[in-house]
């Protein structure tokens, strides 16, 4: 490649509170429009705004995770501009004192580890909706003064390929923390780009910004795009603009929307009515009980303690409750591979054919480790366990319970196992009359009748062996 690319990402995040950033209004979607709304978040003159403590806690603990260092007091600034969908014409936001500055985050890059510097993480307020009707334009309120997070990286990804891999580490990462649920196609997290590209040695370029992008994979095409149009442009004696962009996912190129402001331009001053935020020691020990394994870290833990392969430790970490399950079910006993590929295979496939969470389900790791003990104490068949696992995810009762409920639990009472075999062999004259003259082809379809025979209830090495001393008369 002859450029040099720099990539950073803004990336933000609807927190998860119950009210909106600096009123009481509820931080809730799909209300009908400008019903979660107050004379807070419409701006009128004489309402005073009140930072959201929850929120705070939420923002101090992702900038925590992200290892930033932490403000020991934050401040809140406006942001002036003309926002046809904000009363105000201001936002207000963080710019001379934020929540966390100078972090870092690790991504995985295959067998690598990167790490990505975090510029900062300041907290803001959301603006609310146009909506374009023929020749009027609608404007709906009840988004405008929402809790925003907005976490800004340095330049430190070099390509398409590597964004997108940050923002599907990010995304788990604030889905573990509880702090936004990272659906991206409902806008709870949206991505801001940030690309330039230079001769190598020279430093950044001229950066162009990709506005709200709404999902990883887009993340990474228009990227690549961009990072391939200014590289052309450059090649054809051009200047790159420093301009804001928007992602057009349906023709996969990126179009100018404006030329970029500068931080001078929006004004940037101290809020008069908001007092400045400073954590006590009881807040911060507080977040240090909130923080929990990060998804990577458990990753890698998955990997190298039980020897999981790559994509299972990825897939179990992807998902919080999912990852618990499986941790306590191991501490309870179960042989983690095996643990791993009941929730891999047979859990997660339940799951998603009846559109359920695990937190919605009946399982919990006392049950999946039972249904794992039973099979492996040979008292329950592999194909067995397999309907008893996908119904411990639908009803409230133990493996055992369900077993012994449809007559599965397998035998090893050898006069019963004689017996099937003894009617599948008077049964099947021909066939055991080939076997003995010399052709062992027969031998699979006996074993498949006495199975049939046994509804499941026989272990198949038992009757294997039996059936085979039973043939050679022995
Ligand atoms: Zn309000």
């Amino acid at each position: 490649m002859k450029y040099q690319s720099f990539i950073g990402l803004e990336i933000h995040i609807h927190l998860l509170t119950q009210t909106k950033a600096f009123c009481a209004c509820p931080n809730q979607y799909g209300a009908p429009p400008n019903t979660h709304v107050c004379p807070i978040c419409l701006g009128y003159p004489g309402t005073l705004p009140a930072a959201n403590a929850e929120a705070m806690r939420m923002s101090y603990l992702l900038a925590r995770a992200l290892n930033c260092e932490l403000a020991a007091t934050c401040t809140f600034d406006r942001k002036n501009y003309f926002y046809p969908d904000m009363a105000k014409s201001y936002q207000l936001t963080q710019f001379f004192a934020p929540v966390g500055r100078n972090g870092w985050f690790d991504i995985s890059l295959g067998s690598e580890t990167k790490r990505i510097r975090i510029h900062d993480v300041h907290y803001e307020e959301d603006a609310g909706k146009m909506i374009h009707a023929g020749k009027h334009s609608l404007v709906d309120y009840n988004r405008a003064g929402a809790s925003l997070l907005e976490i800004v990286t340095e330049p430190d990804l070099s390509s398409g390929e590597e964004a997108e891999a940050y923002v599907r580490e990010f995304r788990r990462l604030v889905r573990h923390l509880g702090v936004c649920d990272g659906n991206m196609e409902e806008g709870s997290l949206r991505c801001d780009a940030n690309i330039s590209i230079n001769l190598p040695g020279k430093g950044l370029g001229t950066k162009t910004e990709v506005k709200n992008i709404n999902s990883a994979r887009f993340v990474r095409r228009a990227i690549a795009y961009e990072i391939n149009r200014q590289a052309a442009a450059k090649d054809n004696g051009e200047t790159i603009v420093q301009e804001t962009r928007l992602w057009d996912a349906d023709k996969g190129i990126t179009l100018p929307m404006r030329t970029k402001e500068d931080a001078h331009d929006y004004r940037y001053f101290p809020d008069p009515d908001l007092p400045p935020f400073s954590p006590d020691d009881a807040f911060l020990a507080d977040l240090e009980t909130r923080l929990c394994e990060l998804p990577l870290q458990r990753k890698q833990r998955y990997e190298r303690d039980f020897s999981i392969p790559a994509d299972t430790a990825d897939f179990l970490a992807e998902d919080q409750q999912l990852a618990q399950l499986f941790d306590d079910c191991v501490a309870l006993g179960a042989p983690p591979k095996v643990a791993a590929n009941w929730l891999a295979g047979t859990v997660q496939a339940q799951l998603k054919r009846t559109e359920r969470r695990v937190a919605d389900s009946h399982i919990s790791p006392q049950r999946l480790a039972q249904a794992i003990a039973l099979v492996e104490k040979g008292r329950l068949s592999a194909s067995r366990a397999k309907e008893v696992v996908e119904l411990i995810i639908l009803e409230d009762r133990d493996p055992e319970e369900i077993m012994t409920a449809h007559g599965w639990e397998q035998t090893s009472n050898a006069g019963e196992i004689d017996a099937w075999i003894a009617q599948v062999l008077a049964d099947n004259e021909k066939v055991v009359s080939d076997i003995r003259g010399g052709n062992p082809k027969g031998i699979a379809f006996l074993m498949g009748q006495v199975m049939k025979r046994a509804q499941g209830r026989a272990d198949a090495r038992l009757v294997k062996e039996k059936l085979e001393q039973a043939l050679t008369g022995q």
